[in-house]
């Protein structure tokens, strides 16, 4: 089988190099540091945590980490594995002593004789001679390789910037208050869900908005904002009425429980992912501090209970639009001998990039030895994520994000109903790792996966 070169030897590089050596594969690990460095990494160690050295949740059966971590350790993650023997207490999270897990990542790398580690930076786009390529050059990718993925893939499908608005789980959004309709009823008419403010709930939004602590731009996030993705506490300085004028204009709606009075404004979500299972604040890119964005965000009509898939942020990120990019095993359409891994695909976070590198490393070891890649089943923590990268209908609206179990197919009524009760809160969430377990051993006993022995 060919040798497999991977660039960047960080979560997902480092996890791909992982897969693909147990796997009997040689691997060629490339990392430009020292050679090298970017805006956030200080050591020239594998598998630096840039900043948090939280894992989040590591409880499978609460959240959609939990499963993650779950799953990657059943997947013999190098990255897990690395985490769990440099634990430190961090409650119900998985925290690391960040230097001695990045030197247990490396140590395991330079032990193992199928991984040979060089270092300096690539520049270009591999072409087929090169052989199986994973690019898994993250968030911080260095400017010419990122000006190389450009000028292949188009201006439009390479972002620098990371301007999100908060996303909101559906299932937490007041119905008795908010309607869905499209703007003069475009479309099919009920695209967007809609949340109406009288003049005075409006007043108290604006006063709470502007009152509102903000996250510092950190000074190398020092680019000027473009207009089309203002934060909206920037809006709202530049006039009491820019906002209602702007991204919360009550224009070609009306409210059908009260269809005589126009409301002062309206906030509209926009549907999110294929599911149908989150939306996202049109207009609503912010860089409030996160537990503001909560408290201020649950001030308007329909959302005083809504949960967050993910909060508001604007920070530098070169990720690609992967739904449009890359294949559903991660491999650039137009050149099918690249795969794409971390944070560059447009997942987010230490545990999910880590998680994009394993499925990297395991497809492409499985082209290696000439058999198919396969897919991990949609219902895994694995394959929801994974949908969320490759799936076509994210082309247009396609933003990063951590996993969580919006992501996830909906849960059938017969796993969800006992009787005539209704199962929620974390014995619901549970449900998702009792329906996941059995489809992940499945799908490792496929001799493609190489998992079974
Ligand atoms: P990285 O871990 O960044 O690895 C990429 C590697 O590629 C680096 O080692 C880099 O030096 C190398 N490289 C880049 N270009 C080249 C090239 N041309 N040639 C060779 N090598 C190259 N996530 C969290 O879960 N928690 C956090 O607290 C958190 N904080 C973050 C803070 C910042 C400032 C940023 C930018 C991101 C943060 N993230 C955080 C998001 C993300 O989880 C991390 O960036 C994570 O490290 C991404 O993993 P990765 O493997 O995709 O990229």
């Amino acid at each position: 089988p060919p040798r497999i070169r991977i660039i960047g030897g960080g979560l997902a590089g480092s996890e791909a190099a992982w897969q693909c050596a147990r796997r009997g594969l040689a691997v060629t690990l490339v990392e430009m540091r020292p050679e090298r460095s970017t805006e956030a990494h200080v050591t020239d160690g594998l598998a630096e945590l840039v900043c948090s050295n939280s894992f989040r949740s590591d409880d499978p059966d609460g959240n959609a980490v939990g499963l993650l971590h779950a799953e990657m350790r059943r997947l013999d993650s190098l990255v897990m594995a690395a985490a769990d023997r440099n634990r430190v207490p961090a409650g119900g999270a998985l925290a690391v002593d960040r230097e001695a897990f990045s030197r247990d990542v490396q140590a395991a790398l330079e032990a193992h004789p199928g991984v040979t580690i060089t270092r300096g930076e690539v520049t270009a786009l591999p072409e087929a001679d090169d052989g199986p390529t994973i690019i898994a050059t993250g968030p911080l990718t260095s400017p010419a390789l990122a000006e190389a993925v450009r000028a292949d893939s188009g201006e439009a499908h390479l972002a620098f910037f990371d301007a999100i608005a908060p996303i909101v789980h559906k299932d937490s959004i007041n119905f008795d208050v908010a309607w869905f309709q499209s703007r003069y009823d475009k479309g099919d008419g009920a695209d967007y869900i809609n949340c109406p403010m009288t003049r005075e709930q409006y007043d108290a939004f604006l006063d709470a908005l502007l009152a509102a602590e903000k996250v510092a731009f950190k000074e190398w996030e020092g680019t000027p904002y473009f207009e089309g993705c203002l934060p909206i506490e920037v809006m709202a300085e530049r006039g009491r009425e820019t906002l209602s004028y702007g991204p919360m204009k009550p224009v070609g709606l009306t409210n059908p429980r009260d269809p005589e009075h126009k409301p002062h404004a309206i906030v509209q979500l926009r549907q999110d992912n294929a599911l149908g299972t989150l939306y996202n604040m049109v207009g609503f890119q912010t860089k409030l501090k996160h537990g503001e964005q909560a408290r201020i965000f649950r001030m308007i009509p329909g959302l005083e209970t809504a949960e967050f898939a993910r909060l508001g942020g604007i920070h530098r990120n070169t990720f690609l639009n992967s739904p449009r990019l890359l294949d559903t095993t991660l491999r650039l359409k137009t050149r099918p001998w690249i795969r794409f891994a971390g944070q560059v695909t447009g997942c987010e976070g230490y545990v999910e990039s880590a998680a994009v590198g394993l499925m990297a490393g395991l497809f492409a070891s499985a082209e290696a030895r000439g058999a198919e890649a396969v897919a991990p089943p949609a219902v895994t923590a694995l394959g929801a994520l994974l949908g969320h990268i490759t799936n076509p209908a994210h082309a247009e609206t396609f933003q990063p994000m951590n996993v969580n179990f919006g992501l996830f197919p909906e849960l059938p009524a017969e796993m969800t109903r006992i009787g005539k009760r209704k199962v929620r809160g974390r014995d619901r969430k549970a449900l998702y790792g009792q329906r996941a377990r059995p489809a992940l051993e499945a799908w490792i006993q496929d001799p493609a996966v190489g998992e079974a022995a």
